[in-house]
């Protein structure tokens, strides 16, 4: 089989409320769709989803890039995956979300090819999913009200964003457990909005409110707080934008500063790197979480995928999927609250409307 084309299309995606996290607020996503064609009829679909602050990367540079590994992949066979990969790497170092859009519809072929869903293509047999929502940065009052909209919709699990003040932050939490009970697990993510000395700070007043991990509380470059902070906390302590490759996995696992590894796949690079990543990590005793960036429910669908053929990825934080208006992106999975469950139809099982 070879590609015979790759498409990209730039596509919006309205949000059903805007979201705020500790760097920004968001009012809707736009994301790269990307479709590979081959010369038997088969195609995939992909998607890249750029988040400058975090990734390095736009729409404009990923679509430039994207025209330039477009060139370079037509001819080559899609199914030789890791083959794509070196073929793109060399190109241009980074710029991992428009690879992952060219490897999750690789991926997507296939699976399509073996005529299995992607998830039993790569290995898994479990359809079923939990996933967390997100509460966005808000007034105390606010979040707490939004995690109560959550729980009764049937959501159990909460990935809380915090990361300003502690003070308010503490506020948050205390308002939000107040709101919920006990029983909801909780998670949260400060997004580097602290400094050491705050983490440490604030880390056992969110031990005694129940939560279960703090992600990313300091600076991605920070892997020395990370330690600090993992060596002085009873929680678990996840790097989120700390690790973006199997290097920066390697160099967490090697200093032991985390217990959970969060992996998205337009941080890494897409299936083919995420997969590496978690196998690292699974070696070190370090247990993964897969989670998202901007993206629609195609990326989102895939991530799932790679979250219940991974034995690995103990924990899904794939939530786009309930806070997007539905009009492109159909299909793939069902849901009754958080929980999830991959449909069967041959490779990721979405399909787009009035993209291509
Ligand atoms: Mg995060």
């Amino acid at each position: 089989m070879r590609i015979t084309d790759i498409r990209f299309q730039r596509a919006r995606f309205s949000l059903e409320q805007p979201f705020k996290v500790a760097f920004g607020s968001i009012s809707d996503l736009e994301s790269i769709l990307v479709r590979v064609e081959t010369d038997e009829g088969l195609y995939g679909y992909g998607e890249a989803a750029t988040l400058p602050y975090v990734t390095g990367d736009n729409m404009d540079t990923a679509l430039s890039v994207g025209k330039e590994l477009q060139a370079a992949l037509i001819g080559k066979d899609p199914i030789a995956v890791e083959a794509i990969h070196t073929a793109m790497d060399p190109i241009y170092h980074g710029n991992t979300a428009i690879k992952a859009g060219i490897d999750i519809a690789c991926y997507d072929i296939c699976a399509k090819n073996a005529g299995v869903p992607l998830y039993r293509h790569l290995g898994g047999d479990d359809a079923v999913l939990h996933s967390d929502v997100t509460i966005g940065l808000n007034s105390p009052e606010e979040m707490a009200k939004k995690a109560d909209e959550w729980v009764e919709k049937g959501f159990s699990i909460l990935k809380v964003k915090l990361g300003e003040d502690i003070a308010t932050d503490r506020k948050r939490m205390e308002a939000i457990r107040e709101a919920v009970g006990q029983s909801v697990r909780i998670r949260v993510d400060a997004n580097q909005g602290w400094s050491v000395k705050d983490s440490l700070r604030i880390i056992p007043q969110l031990t005694a409110l129940g939560v279960e991990l703090v992600e990313q509380p300091v600076a991605a470059c920070d892997v020395d707080g990370l330690k600090e902070i993992r060596d002085r906390s009873d929680l678990l302590i996840a790097a989120d934008e700390s690790c973006h490759s199997e290097y920066d996995a390697f160099r967490l696992a090697a200093m032991r500063a985390v217990d959970v590894v969060n992996i998205k796949l337009m941080k890494c690079g897409g299936i083919f790197h995420a997969r590496r990543i978690a196998a690292i990590c699974e070696a070190a005793g370090i247990s993964c979480m897969i989670g998202c960036m901007g993206e629609s429910n195609l990326a989102n669908v895939a991530a799932m995928h790679v979250a219940a053929a991974t034995r690995n990825v103990k924990e899904v934080d794939l939530d786009t999927v309930y806070l997007l208006k539905q009009d492109k992106v159909f299909g793939g999975f069902t849901h009754e609250g958080g929980t999830v469950h991959l449909m069967e139809n041959p490779g990721i099982g979405c399909t787009l409307k009035e993209v291509f």
